[in-house]
């Protein structure tokens, strides 16, 4: 027997069924014909042996909405935390696969916060000049936010930013309201000859305002600040160490991030500027000898995901049941357009304008599910339909993190990790020289 309100979308559901447009609709699209085998795709098999990972640091950001007590219907902010954690392999294994932090543990994780940025939403204006608007007090604490210093001897995030995005071109939209200019992307604190009393900062040029509104929910806008701000920590970190450290210590770091290594949205223009610098530090290892760049970014959901669930599905066995452990496959743009994204195939890279790496869909070794990203460095990785081994760096000590620390990045991420007050993981906060002093007995 339904519930009452099962019934009722049922009966919705009935009642669009006979719509004339939906009939319409139906007959328009194209259906993917799941009745033949599924075509794999590539079967890939990177070298398994080596194991030697002793840290790894894990990037992880998150936002979270809330409304604001300031006389103003419908006024917002969003809470930005960004977690960079140090994780001791060592220390981690003892807890096993299966550890779960306890609710006393979890209530410690109130405390962590790496870099923390409230941002101003919908109706909330600052008492300064330049925050007179919502929009202003946005684009205003932007840059200041990102002034953001890990290691007090190192770049700040908007250096990194500039670093990684030398002088160019490229124009946008001048942000000052009613200004239809359009403007070179600031280098610094500068002025449009719109308006001289009105700062323009190098920060918007990561066009987060472009889907800030003043009247509704600026998601979007949040959204694409925490994930430029990720992405930028995650290279102001490997920075930090090409800088700073014996090139060796890359042999032993992993570096993960929690979500794809792609920015969507205003900010996807920075992808290309973090593809080149990557490269040019996993390049730079590679020519000296060392092992490379062991970068990873783990999904947690989305098609992917679905559609290794979908190959693995045997028709007598059930769920699961058809790929052997340890199958990794390299999923090429023409597979993706044909079985996962629907596009016509093309010389295009799938994902190419948001993605700086390559997607791989992973069954460990003890049946679970993975959909794991390493960076693209080189032209074998920038090849839509390539499958070398060569574009995927590490790849097999990726998949040994994947087989050793399944349970904590699916199931919850790092954050608990540093909630749960593991010895095993360390939050890097604003100012500490945790970094400098990494490996100190053997540096
Ligand atoms: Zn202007």
């Amino acid at each position: 027997m339904p519930y009452e309100n099962e019934r009722a979308t049922g009966d919705s559901l009935w009642r669009l069924e006979d719509n004339p447009s939906v009939k319409n609709f139906k007959g328009s699209i194209r259906v993917r014909d799941t009745q033949t085998e599924l075509e794999l795709p590539t079967r890939i098999y990177p070298e398994r042996g080596r194991r030697s990972t002793k840290w790894i640091i894990g990037i992880d950001g998150s936002t979270v909405t809330k409304r604001v007590q300031n006389g103003f219907p419908k006024a917002e902010a969003a809470l930005f935390n960004a977690a960079a954690i140090l994780i001791d392999i060592a220390e981690l294994s003892k807890f096993g696969g299966d550890y779960i932090p306890r609710p006393q543990q979890l209530r410690d994780l109130e405390t962590v916060e790496t870099m923390g940025a409230v941002l101003p939403g919908p109706n909330v204006v600052g008492m300064n000049p330049g925050e007179e608007t919502p929009k202003k007090f946005f684009r205003s604490t932007i840059r200041q936010e990102l002034n953001f210093r890990l290691d007090p001897q190192h770049e700040s995030l908007l250096e990194t930013f500039l670093a990684l995005t030398p002088e160019d071109d490229k124009k946008l939209k001048c942000p000052i309201e009613d200004c239809d200019e359009d403007i070179f992307r600031p280098r610094s604190n500068t002025i449009c000859a719109c308006d001289q009393a009105e700062p323009l900062y190098p920060t918007d040029s990561l066009r987060t305002h472009e889907r800030f509104y003043d009247n509704n929910s600026s998601e979007q806008a949040f959204t694409a600040f925490r994930m430029a701000t990720e992405h930028l920590l995650l290279v102001n970190i490997l920075r930090y160490f090409h800088q700073n450290k014996p090139l060796r210590w890359f042999d032993e770091i992993a570096f993960v991030m929690d979500g794809p290594l792609a920015i969507f949205g205003m900010p996807a223009w920075l992808k290309e500027h973090i593809q080149t610098d990557i490269s040019r530090i996993h390049n730079d290892l590679i020519g000296k000898g060392h092992a490379g760049l062991l970068l990873i970014g783990i999904e947690k959901s989305g098609e992917f995901l679905d559609h290794l669930e979908e190959l693995d599905w045997d028709s007598s066995e059930g769920a699961r049941q058809r790929l052997p452990n340890g199958t990794t496959f390299a999923p090429t743009t023409k597979h993706v357009f044909r079985h996962i994204r629907p596009n016509p195939d093309s010389d295009k890279a799938y994902g190419e304008a948001v993605n700086y790496g390559r997607k791989i869909l992973y069954k460990n070794n003890a049946g679970q599910h993975a959909v794991v990203m390493t960076p693209i460095v080189n032209e074998a990785g920038r090849e839509p339909n390539g499958t070398d081994l060569i574009a995927f760096p590490r790849l097999g000590e990726a998949l040994n993190i994947v087989d050793d620390l399944y349970t904590h990045l699916y199931r919850d991420g790092f954050i608990p990790l540093v909630r749960a007050n593991a010895h095993a993981a360390i939050p890097l906060r604003r100012g500490q020289q945790i970094l400098a002093n990494l490996f100190e007995d053997n540096a």
